[in-house]
């Protein structure tokens, strides 16, 4: 799952790529339509088909940002601002091409779902091999407020202080740390490769409950979740799963990590160990971790 350093790295490309092209036709996979016409919703959400394809084109992108792990691109048509908010799911990936078989490689060419011709000729692409990913156009932020609801971001300065504060409240308190730290409205953009090897350069059981770890340590905590993720940032992301940057490549961070889907410890030698917190697989080391 492409998590906050991936979506950067995705932004980073979509933004000078895309920014300043006018859309002029959208089309949508007959997948999305047959997911619609059952009264689901297969990637387009909080809009009819229709208005989504009809109200797009003559737009034009004037920035693509990332909030947390949300792509925005920020869209303007006569003077009026709007908001296409992507999140990426499970395999979600944007290609900025020439022609729709520019995209490179077969899986995520078979699995495109959204594609919007610009003015220029060039496209812009969505592909989603399992579909979990999200495509919301809105006016603005505040009309979907799931995003109102999002901790900073983990690089401003008001996050520290967010993260101090939530988990000292009952609700969380007595939670593990782990299902502490990847609460989006505590840290933005901290998912479990992350969150699992701060723990681990920190020596904190992932199940340990947030009130048992002392403010300092958690301080402590929180300055080394935001080091692993602007290392990951660097190194162009982690490609565990199906991320991809706009050109098709992959990052480098899976090579750094220490603990996330490791067998044996990198400090101790021993074996790793695994539990279920908040639904996600845990690695940890019984050892190091306390
Ligand atoms: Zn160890």
């Amino acid at each position: 799952m492409p998590e906050l350093p991936e979506v950067e790295g995705v932004v980073r490309e979509l933004a000078p790529a895309s920014s300043g092209r006018t859309i002029v036709e959208v089309e949508v996979s007959s997948v999305i339509k047959q997911s619609k016409e059952l009264g689901k919703e297969a990637i387009v959400k909080g809009k009819t088909l229709d208005d989504f394809i009809t109200e797009l084109p003559a737009m034009t992108i004037k920035n693509v940002t990332r909030r947390s792990k949300y792509i925005y691109f920020h869209l303007e048509k006569e003077g009026q601002s709007h908001l296409l908010v992507s999140h990426l799911g499970m395999t979600g990936a944007w290609f900025v091409v020439d022609s729709p078989d520019e995209v490179k490689e077969k899986r995520f060419r078979d699995h495109i779902h959204v594609v919007m011709k610009m003015q220029d000729g060039g496209f812009l692409i969505y592909s989603d091999i399992r579909r979990f990913g999200e495509l919301r156009l809105l006016n603005k932020e505040d009309d979907y407020t799931p995003l109102l609801k999002m901790a900073p971001e983990p690089f401003e300065q008001a996050a520290i202080e967010h993260f101090i504060e939530m988990a000292k409240l009952p609700k969380y308190a007595r939670k593990p740390i782990k299902e502490v730290i990847m609460d989006g409205q505590i840290i933005s953009g901290c998912g479990n490769i992350y969150a699992t090897e701060a723990l681990f350069r920190m020596n904190i059981h992932p199940a340990r409950a947030a009130e048992r770890i002392s403010e300092e340590r958690k301080r402590a905590l929180f300055q080394e979740i935001v080091m692993v993720l602007q290392e990951s940032i660097d190194a162009g992301g982690s490609s565990i799963s199906d991320y991809r940057n706009i050109n098709g490549e992959a990052g480098t961070m899976q090579t750094r990590l220490q603990m996330y889907g490791k067998k044996h410890c990198k400090t101790c030698g021993r074996d790793t160990k695994s539990m279920k917190i908040a639904g996600r697989t845990s690695v940890y080391c019984p050892k190091c971790q306390r």
